[in-house]
Formats: structure tokens, sequence, C-alpha cells
């Protein structure tokens, strides 16, 4: 069941003339504790992306909000702390892999793994608790990292200090912050760097295929956005021609699911405005191709548990 957005003012039936904004105001005034803080630096980041006109989700969820089609994890920190400090906090991030909710397979998946397409690491950075003001946006720094570049450097390590993300990525200021996730996102940041520097080029007309990766013998074709606009236009086509064909759906780079062309989970997404070509798709007409492509990459897969029991 979705959750009603209630307001401030909502009367608390049964308590007088109590409001839901005193009840929240209770509750959560000490916003640097913990919990607080983690919800106040993921409200900000859904601010600066325009997405907090609904309710938060719960906190099961794999990740904490999806935009346009990808998925982004938040993490918070803060020098100061409501408990009485002889000195600031040192300031580590965690970022441990965990158990996902694999909506293709139906099934919690047991490998562990970071489940978003980035992290939004957030720094409440003042350290002279006199100016102390949490919920002064200008005092926070965002570090914007592909989940990626996260996999690749750390490995499964469970947190990060601040000078490793700082390696990662540069501190941007609340204004830029929506523009540093979509660079993120896309894999055109700066400090995206996965060493190929893939451009978001405009395809030449008629060029189906123009595309395809050939692996030795066998050849396999690959869609995916960050190559070109319109490779969805491409891979319905490939999809079209090849119903007997085999479809790997990457996940992440490192995990992906094996389909036939017909399914309906790499055909038929329930928002149209997500591009089925967001995630990598990399297909062939038999499966043997497919296998030996993950096979080269260390890309782990599982066969979808709909079309290839
Ligand atoms: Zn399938």
């Amino acid at each position: 069941m979705e959750p009603r957005r209630i307001t401030p003012a909502e009367k608390i039936p049964g308590l007088g003339g109590t409001t839901v904004g005193d009840f929240w105001a209770w509750a959560y005034s000490d916003i640097l504790e913990n919990t607080a803080r983690g919800i106040f630096a993921e409200y900000l980041v859904g601010s600066a992306l325009g997405m907090v006109e609904t309710v938060r989700p719960s906190g099961w969820g794999a990740f904490d909000f999806r935009y346009g089609g990808q998925t982004i994890e938040v993490k918070s920190a803060a020098y100061l702390q409501s408990w009485h400090q002889t000195a600031p906090s040192v300031i580590r991030f965690g970022l441990a892999e965990r158990e996902g909710w694999e909506p293709e397979t139906n099934t919690w998946r047991a490998e562990r793994m970071r489940q978003a397409d980035c992290y939004v690491f957030c720094l409440y950075a003042e350290k002279d608790r006199s100016r102390f003001n949490v919920l002064d946006a200008s005092m926070w720094q965002f570090y914007v990292v592909s989940t990626e570049r996260i996999n690749r450097e750390m490995g499964a390590q469970k947190s990060a200090g601040l000078s490793t993300i700082e390696a990662m990525a540069k501190p941007i200021q609340y204004a830029r912050l929506k523009e540093r996730v979509e660079e993120v996102l896309s894999g055109t940041g700066p400090y995206n760097s996965t060493g190929t520097g893939v451009s978001r080029g405009v395809r030449e007309p008629g060029s189906m295929g123009a595309q395809a990766t050939v692996d030795g013998e066998t050849s396999t074709q690959e869609f995916h956005d960050t190559h070109y606009q319109d490779a969805q236009d491409d891979y319905l086509r490939w999809l079209l021609h090849n119903p007997r064909g085999f479809v790997m759906n990457l996940k992440t780079n490192r995990w992906a699911v094996l389909h036939e062309s017909g399914c309906m989970h790499i055909a038929d997404y329930s928002d149209p405005n997500v591009s089925l070509t967001l995630k990598r798709k990399v297909c062939a007409s038999f499966d043997e191709p497919l296998r030996a492509w993950a096979q080269t990459r260390g890309v782990e897969w599982t066969r979808c548990r709909t079309c290839l029991k």
C-alpha cells in the first residue's frame, strides 16, 4: 500500500489540538542524531533531484532513490555528533555489499553486492559547534561515485574513510549535486573514470549493428545507451529478427541474467520512460557465445527463472 503524504498541520485524532507537526518536532529535532541525519541527507539528495514530492520509500529497499531508471544510495557522516565529544569524529562512510531483491528472478540474491548504480556520500562539514546548523545545506559537501568504481577500487570493503572517498570524487556543493549525479549515472563524469571514456555519440543513420562487438569466432552484439543515442531502437529490431536468440541483461558490470529473446523481462518494462538499453544488453543467436562473452569478462550470470527454467 502506498503511504499517504500527510501535512504538519494535520491533527492527531484523540490528542486535542496536537498536530502531526508537533510529533515531527518532537521526533526529529535532533537532526544530528544518526538516524535523522541519514534521513535528512536523503532529503537533501532527493530535493536536489526533485524527488521529494511523495513519501520517503521504506528502508528495506535495495537503494534509496530510483532516478531515470537508475538507482542511488545515499550515505551520510558528520564531524559533530549530538553527544558530547572531545574531538571531531573521524569520518567514515558505510558502503558494504548486501543482499538484494531481484525482480527478474523473484528472489533475494544470496550473493552480496552493492545494489545501486551510484553512491552519494553526504558530509556535514561544520566542525565548530558554535556555528552548528545541520539544516544549512551550504555546510554540506557531496561526493558522487559510481558503484562500478567503488567495486573496482574497494572490493568487498565495508566502509571508507574520507581520504578514500576524496581520491574517487571531489566534494561539490548542493547547487551542483543534480548535475553531478547525472554525469556519474550517464558515465560522463570526470571522476567516473572507467578508463575507456565512452562517449555518448550520435549513431550514423542506418548503421544497425555498427556497435557490434565481435568476440573471436563468435559474434555478439551489444546495445547500450552509453554507446549511442537510440540504442534501444536497434535492440528492439534485433529482438524482432532473432525471436529464438538469447540476451544477457547486465544488471551491473559484474552480474547478468540470461534470457531468451521472447522473455517479457527484457522487452516490456513497466515504465515506458525508461530505456530498455539503459542496462547493457548483449545479444547472440545462441547462448554459447554469451557464456563465452561473460567468462572472458568475469561476468557472473544466472538463468532467468521465467524463460529459462
Ligand atoms: Zn527471461
